[in-house]
């Protein structure tokens, strides 16, 4: 019999989307937690508007490895641009903001982007005021997604799934953002070059599931998907798989250091159940 190291271990999934796992099948929303506590993955649940986000803590009710956070999406802007004050008490008890920010990619109806970009300097605002971090989406909008952060002198900033140009990338770096990375860079040589360029302390890692990875991996994914994210990323940083999630556990709880919010989130992530690497 061989004998096995027991390490104090936390897998982090920075960006994902409980609430998506209720449009799949009947069932897939418990297997998605049951790998959660099986693997041990602390995942920020992040919403897209009020009813995900109400869901989102419902689901996070049943499973202490969840932190379930409020953010209007890029996509569904419109639905909120007259209703802004409607979402001053979701954005009060929400810890972290996200997912929030611009896309000029995906939403190629222009005039939609101005219902974007006020709905996102709304949140840029309150999460100033209340000194949050903000979870962000900037998909073909990276310009004028860091025009924004500069305006609004946003301090704490998880860049999700980065994949623009990589001057701004550098730039973004340059103002201290961190950088969540996903799937992407299991199949696409320019993600892999921006996640081998992010400093080791900005780094970490996610899914956005379950809808983010299926144009890659052809069906909807599941939490220990990260592992796939954290497997690759040693192998693109030529590291170990230990090292990549200890930076990650590290790196998310100094973001999240001095939070009074937090602090249970942060206990979590640092002293967490001990268990195996596999
Ligand atoms: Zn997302």
């Amino acid at each position: 019999m061989h004998q096995q190291t027991k390490k104090r271990i936390m897998l982090i999934d920075a960006h994902s989307h409980l609430n998506g796992y209720d449009l799949l099948d009947k069932g897939a929303l418990d297997a998605a937690l049951a790998e959660i506590v099986e693997h041990k993955i602390f995942t920020v649940s992040n919403s897209m508007d009020l009813p995900s986000y109400r869901r989102n803590l419902e689901i996070a009710a049943k499973c202490d490895l969840i932190l379930p956070v409020f953010g209007v999406h890029p996509w569904y802007a419109s639905e909120y641009i007259d209703r802004l004050h409607e979402l001053h008490e979701a954005v009060e008890r929400s810890p972290m903001i996200g997912e929030i920010g611009l896309d000029h990619y995906f939403i190629e109806d222009r005039t939609a982007y101005r219902d974007q970009a006020r709905v996102f300097e709304y949140f840029l605002g309150v999460a100033a005021d209340q000194d949050k971090s903000v979870i962000l989406h900037m998909k073909g909008a990276e310009r004028e997604t860091l025009d924004l952060l500069n305006r609004y002198h946003t301090r704490r900033a998880i860049v999700h799934w980065y994949s623009g140009p990589l001057e701004i990338f550098r730039e973004l770096v340059a103002r201290g953002a961190y950088f969540t990375v996903g799937v992407e860079a299991l199949f696409s040589k320019h993600v892999q070059d921006i996640a081998k360029e992010i400093p080791p302390d900005r780094l970490l890692t996610e899914t956005d599931n379950p809808g983010g990875p299926k144009e890659f991996i052809g069906r909807p994914g599941t939490p220990i998907l990260v592992k796939d994210v954290i497997r690759k990323l040693a192998e693109i940083r030529t590291t170990t798989e230990e090292a990549i999630i200890r930076a990650v556990q590290a790196n998310l709880t100094e973001l999240m250091r001095n939070d009074p919010r937090l602090a249970d989130a942060v206990k979590k992530i640092k002293f967490g159940d001990i268990t195996e690497i596999s």
